[in-house]
């Protein structure tokens, strides 16, 4: 049987994190870890607004589409190519190469596969609006 905290939030809503050991609170609502809780949510913030400074220094849109990849990686290949000359550099360009190689391949079949979905869709309708016989009934001379 799984525990939760005994936290009840101002709206009402209990918290269900899972409590700490020998206690009924999570470690952010114990009151004996208050200071540490704090001090947690301090560094959290910090955090927080340090990410989404570089995210708009850098124009990051996040690492779920490949338009985010391929930010993320210009500016690796910018960094790499700022490098004195040497192995670790050249490693970073050969790794940066290859990784781009692989972005445009997912790029071109997703451009692929929504053509042919595309093309799919449209033969239904037409099938389905009886324009286009279908390929088992016979074809009239
Ligand atoms: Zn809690």
């Amino acid at each position: 049987m799984s525990r939760s905290c005994a936290h009840v939030g101002a709206d009402g809503r209990p918290c269900r994190a899972a409590p700490l050991r020998d206690g009924s609170y999570c470690f952010m609502h114990d009151p004996e870890q208050a200071e540490e809780a704090a001090a947690a949510r301090r560094l959290g913030g910090i955090r927080r607004r340090r990410e989404s400074t570089l995210a708009v220094a850098y124009e990051l849109g996040g690492l779920q589409s490949v338009a985010g990849l391929r930010r993320l990686l210009d500016i690796i290949v910018a960094d790499g190519l700022s490098l004195d000359n040497g192995i670790g550099r050249l490693r970073v360009l050969i790794a940066a190469v290859s990784t781009g190689a692989r972005l445009l391949e997912v790029r071109d079949l997703e451009a692929r596969i929504q053509a042919l979905e595309a093309m799919q869709r449209a033969r239904q309708r037409r099938t389905a609006t009886g324009s286009i016989p279908r390929r088992d009934e016979p074809q009239r001379p």
